[in-house]
């Protein structure tokens, strides 16, 4: 009896549950389970139930009382209005040298989710990724967040000159400023995950205070990867799982997540402009806040807000500069 009430109370003890924890759910289902991509309570709890039986031969029945569990576990309920009031209090914003444009995002960059922006080549979404690394390292009274900084460049893009360049102009010592940046070079969209896993592990067996994780692309090797119609599923759901654990970031840590993302043209839109993000709804829903950038007259950029959750809809003008990006 005695030891019956030992091995329950270790068991309570377990502070977060598992996959292990799901009804129907063994060992070798949690295997099939991750490889598939459905690493976390969380994968399963939003997945359809032909999903998982795609991925573990598990019977339907069985996939759905496991989707349900999984939601019960993850308390997917309701919070009061107050409480998500409060925690959005908490949410810090890094400037971008440019104030239209941060008017535009109601005060800059902000913590706590996910910025996309995404336009074609030279639109200047790896320059502003730029910028923000280097102004995401100046104190609050400058508009920064004090922070150092994760680099993760998946098209060898990042310019260290440019950094130099930037911070030299905001008289910040370019030296500090480029030890501040961790850059990591992703070869392929696997290492991309991993890289974005381990930022974790940065903050906290490494104690680096990190304020921003650039993405640049975030979906440059998914689309080289994947190519054809069959492939479609497996790759969303790769990226649904990797923009997952960039929010988690965010959140856990109220850090500012900045990727960049290509478009493709609409080859069924003969007006207006004839572009649209890569990476479809997955990438949309997952990005709070999504920015379309395009070149505009005599060299200046445009911003477009696109679907904001709380922010009107607008665009604004910026210049790239020797400096980083300023008003017109
Ligand atoms: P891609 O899809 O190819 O990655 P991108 O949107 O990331 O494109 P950027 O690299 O951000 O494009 O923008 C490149 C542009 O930024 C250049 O074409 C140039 O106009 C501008 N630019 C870069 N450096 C400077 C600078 N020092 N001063 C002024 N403008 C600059
Ligand atoms: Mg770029």
């Amino acid at each position: 009896m005695e030891q019956e009430l030992e091995i329950k109370s270790i068991k309570s003890m377990k502070d977060t549950p598992t996959l292990e924890d799901l009804p129907g759910v063994g060992a070798s289902t949690v295997e099939k389970l991750s490889a598939a991509g459905f690493g976390d309570l969380m994968a399963v709890a939003v997945a359809t139930p032909g999903e998982i039986v795609d991925a573990t031969g598990m019977t339907e029945a069985v996939a759905k009382k496991a989707i349900h569990a999984a939601r019960e576990m993850l308390d997917m309920g309701f919070s009061s209005g107050i409480d998500v009031y409060e925690k959005r209090k908490n949410v810090l914003h890094i400037t971008t040298g440019s104030k239209e444009l941060d008017k535009l995002l109601n005060g800059g960059v902000e913590t706590t989710g996910i910025t996309e922006t995404y336009g074609q080549y030279g639109s200047g979404k790896s320059q502003i990724g730029h910028v923000l690394a280097v102004r995401a390292q100046l104190p609050p009274e400058k508009g920064g967040l004090g922070g150092q900084v994760v680099y993760i460049d998946t098209e060898s893009t990042f310019r260290p000159e440019r950094i130099v360049e930037i911070a030299t102009s905001l008289k910040m010592d370019p030296e500090e400023a480029l030890r501040n940046i961790k850059i990591a070079r992703a070869y392929n969209s696997d290492h991309q995950m991993l890289l974005a896993e381990k930022v974790e592990d940065l903050i906290k067996k490494d104690g680096l205070n990190i304020k921003l994780v650039i993405v640049d692309s975030l979906t440059s090797h998914f689309r080289a990867e994947y190519v054809g119609r069959g492939t479609l599923a497996g790759r969303q759901q790769k990226l649904n799982k990797h923009m997952h654990i960039l929010s988690k970031l965010a959140d856990m840590y109220n850090l500012c997540v900045y990727v960049t993302n290509q478009v493709m043209s609409k080859p069924d839109q003969f007006f207006g402009d004839p572009t649209e993000a890569i990476g479809g709804h997955i990438v949309g829903h997952n990005s709070q806040t999504r920015i379309y950038l395009r070149k505009g007259k005599k060299g200046t950029r445009v911003a477009k807000l696109v679907d904001s959750p709380y922010l009107p809809d607008g665009e604004c003008g910026f210049m790239i500069t020797v400096g980083g990006i300023e008003d017109i």
